[in-house]
């Protein structure tokens, strides 16, 4: 692995990533897009993951595990929560 690029990387504080400048400077709500899940009887902020959205995922989009630029695993908060409702991460 290189130099990191930026000097303040991507981190998860508690259900909710915190993108570095170059993943923030990524996000454009077509490609790259910060989904936030919220509860609705709440109306609370829940989680939010960075998701892909191109070629054969251009719909429904895929959680990025890991940032591109600073190399921070920021998915590891979804894998906790599949994994205590049982699904693993598997696509239905
Ligand atoms: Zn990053």
């Amino acid at each position: 692995m290189t130099a990191t690029l930026t000097l303040d990387p991507c981190r998860i504080e508690g259900e909710f990533v915190r993108p570095c400048k170059m993943l923030t400077a990524s996000i454009d709500r077509k490609r790259v897009e910060l989904l936030v899940i919220a509860d609705m009887n709440t109306f609370t902020h829940k989680r939010n993951m960075v998701v892909l959205k191109a070629g054969r995922w251009a719909k429904r989009g895929i959680v990025m595990n890991y940032c591109p630029f600073c190399g921070a695993n920021i998915a590891e908060h979804v894998k906790a929560r599949l994994a205590e409702e049982g699904r693993e991460g598997r696509e239905a």
